[in-house]
């Protein structure tokens, strides 16, 4: 029949053009209208239906081009089980899943209503899937003239009711023409008058299990044929196809988003080469990716090796955590997958009374949180220990998947990497600010620091005393007892310096070969010249055994210069100026501090 044939063209076409993509999946309703008309004009599809393996448009499955993700994006919503955290990422999740879910029902009730208009004398057009439990199926979509009468919280079950032949694996179609109401369909929430129904089992397109059924019903009695279950076995085959589609092209979506989101990440990370940073980056990822009821995160100490401390914590009990020292010898899970470099994961059942440590033995146990999963991050992927440990915590009855599992480790080698560069970044500056030797920082940095001390000064307006101080006939020493004691000496004296001033505001400088620069923050010339004078004679007392008669003394001269908010100078000047006072203390006689005295006044600033 020439219209019959045009018409599965018609319907080939669009069916072809919708699995081009999934933008188009708008257009499988319309190519199972033209299906269904097709085959309604086809007499020749009116026999006995072929039994045995259910209809399916599309046999292959699509592999290969789709991402692997979790196998079931529902069970992803972990915040439905009321966690600490609302992750950003099992937001979009849900918003990617919840629109693919409207778009999909959509299509599927374009299709209902296609049947029904297309179907004669049919009273609702049904679709059931399968929701929590496989041994149930649930109202999907249903088109109905009198919509009230359908109850949408229905269950078709297993075990009772007409519908539940379809769970058989033997049968393909259900067709009953003389029902005595609705009752024994289960679906209704009235007796109405039902004569008739129709129904094919839904497959999942995917694994081929049952997972619903397509049913029309009427109050007409032997209102369908033979035909009308085999055009409902064809649009059941195109709604699984939809489901499918519509599926997997979320899937893809979320899949995208969260590896575009990693590489953010990777952006992010080859932008700062600050370790604070990268420790920053590492808590705002695994905030907006994971769902927890508890983030901790570990960080070993960088100079003390067995060391470490609790960088961040958030979510139940995080007060008693945050903060907390541990040590490698603590035995604790956490601890543990850092001592090991690797991830560490447990599931505890709702009765399990041992509690594992998670820092050590003397925290405060919390019995609720049922899974553990650590994630170490090491500068070197195959290093023996780590440096970082991601411990996600939660109650939840369900362990963390393979795909967040899989993604917190791509998450975890890239910040590895990043944390080490950024290491390596900032053990480099700290060697080209400090001098080796004595482990002060250099004349360079001096100038850095006293910059931003001098702004700070002026701003609150008080004095910052410079003092320069150089040993005395140091020349000889070395004569007298050779260079390696010279450096002993460099080293001695740059001890005492530090010893006797305030180590976390003022600030001393190697400056050059055996010249020290000490700036005190916030004093006044008394006080200054007080400090100078501790100095100096914390110097003298010093006594370096040289395995000879006479122990080796040795003395500073110090020149002083205030550095007050009114001066109009540079910082070299004021340096210059504290050295001309040190070269006073060596002409009166070296061991002495003298504090500059302005011989003539000092030219204004241009
Ligand atoms: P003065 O009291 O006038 O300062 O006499 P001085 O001999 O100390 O003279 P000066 O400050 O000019 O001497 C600097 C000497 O310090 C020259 C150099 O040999 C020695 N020196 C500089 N840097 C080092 C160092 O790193 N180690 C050792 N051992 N000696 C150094
Ligand atoms: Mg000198
Ligand atoms: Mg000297």
């Amino acid at each position: 029949m020439a219209v019959a044939e045009v018409l599965f063209v018609v319907a080939g076409l669009f069916i072809g053009l919708a699995f081009q993509g999934g933008m188009l999946l708008f257009l499988i309703p319309f190519a199972v209208v033209a299906f269904v008309l097709a085959c309604l004009n086809r007499p020749r599809l009116a026999g006995p239906s072929s039994t045995g393996s259910l209809p399916m448009i599309i046999k292959g499955r699509a592999t290969g081009a789709i991402p692997e993700v979790a196998p079931d994006l529902r069970s992803e919503f972990r915040n439905s089980n009321g966690m600490a955290n609302e992750p950003e990422a099992a937001l979009k999740v849900s918003q990617v899943w919840a629109r693919a879910n409207a778009d999909i029902n959509r299509a599927m009730t374009d299709m209902l209503l296609a049947l029904k208009s297309v179907v004669p004398h049919v009273n609702s057009a049904l679709v059931f899937t399968q929701f929590d439990n496989p041994r149930e199926w649930g109202v999907r979509n249903f088109v109905n003239d009198k919509e009230i009468s359908v109850n949408p919280s229905a269950r078709i079950s297993e075990t009772s009711g007409l519908l539940s032949q379809l769970f058989r694996s033997g049968v393909t179609r259900l067709l009953e023409g003389d029902l005595p109401g609705a009752k024994s369909l289960q679906y209704y929430v009235d007796s109405t008058p039902i004569k008739s129904v129709v129904a094919v089992p839904l497959v999942d397109h995917g694994s081929g299990i049952r997972v619903g059924a397509v049913v029309l019903d009427s109050t007409y009695p032997n209102a369908f044929n033979d035909m009308t279950a085999r055009a409902l076995s064809f649009v059941a085959s195109a709604i699984s196809m939809l489901d499918y589609k519509g599926f997997y092209s979320a899937q893809k979506h979320i899949a995208l988003q969260q590896y575009s989101g990693l590489y953010n990440y990777l952006r992010k990370f080859f932008k700062t080469m600050s370790v604070k940073d990268i420790y920053k980056e590492i808590i705002n990822y695994v905030k907006a990716n994971m769902a927890y009821d508890r983030l901790t995160i570990l960080a070993l100490d960088k100079d003390e090796e067995m060391n470490g401390r609790v960088v961040f914590c958030d979510g139940v009990d995080s007060e008693q955590f945050l903060n907390k020292r541990f040590t490698l010898s603590d035995k604790g899970i956490f601890v543990l997958s850092i001592m090991r470099n690797r991830p560490i994961e447990r599931s505890f059942a709702p009765g399990f009374k041992d509690y594992v440590p998670r820092l050590n033995d003397s925290e405060k146990r919390n019995l609720n949180l049922r899974q553990i999963f650590v994630m170490p991050i090491a500068a070197k992927h195959d290093a023996e220990m780590a440096e970082i440990a991601i411990c996600l915590e939660s109650s939840s009855p369900m362990p963390y998947n393979d795909h967040e599992k899989e993604l917190l480790k791509a998450f975890a080698s890239v910040a590895g990497f990043a944390y080490d560069r950024a290491c390596k970044f900032e053990q480099g500056c700290e060697q080209a600010m400090r001098d080796g030797h004595t482990g002060l920082i250099n004349k360079k940095t001096m100038f850095e620091k006293l910059r931003a001390e001098k702004s700070r000064a002026d701003r609150n307006q008080y004095s910052i005393g410079v003092l320069m101080m150089d040993i005395d006939h140091f020349k000889s020493v070395n004569d007298t007892y050779g260079h390696p004691i010279g450096d002993v000496v460099i080293k001695g004296i740059a001890d005492t310096i530090s010893k006797e001033i305030r180590g976390d505001i003022d600030i001393v400088a190697r400056f050059g070969g055996e010249e020290f620069v000490v700036a005190l923050i916030d004093t006044d010339a008394e006080g200054m010249v007080e400090t100078a004078e501790r100095i100096r004679k914390s110097v003298q007392k010093l006594v370096f055994d040289v395995h000879q008669a006479e122990p080796l003394r040795v003395t500073v001269s110090i020149g002083a210069f205030l550095l007050s908010p009114g001066f109009n100078g540079d910082l070299q000047k004021a340096v210059n100026n504290a050295d001309q006072a040190l070269y006073r203390a060596k002409e009166g006689g070296r061991n002495q501090v003298v504090q500059f005295q302005a011989t003539e006044p000092e030219p204004a600033a241009v």
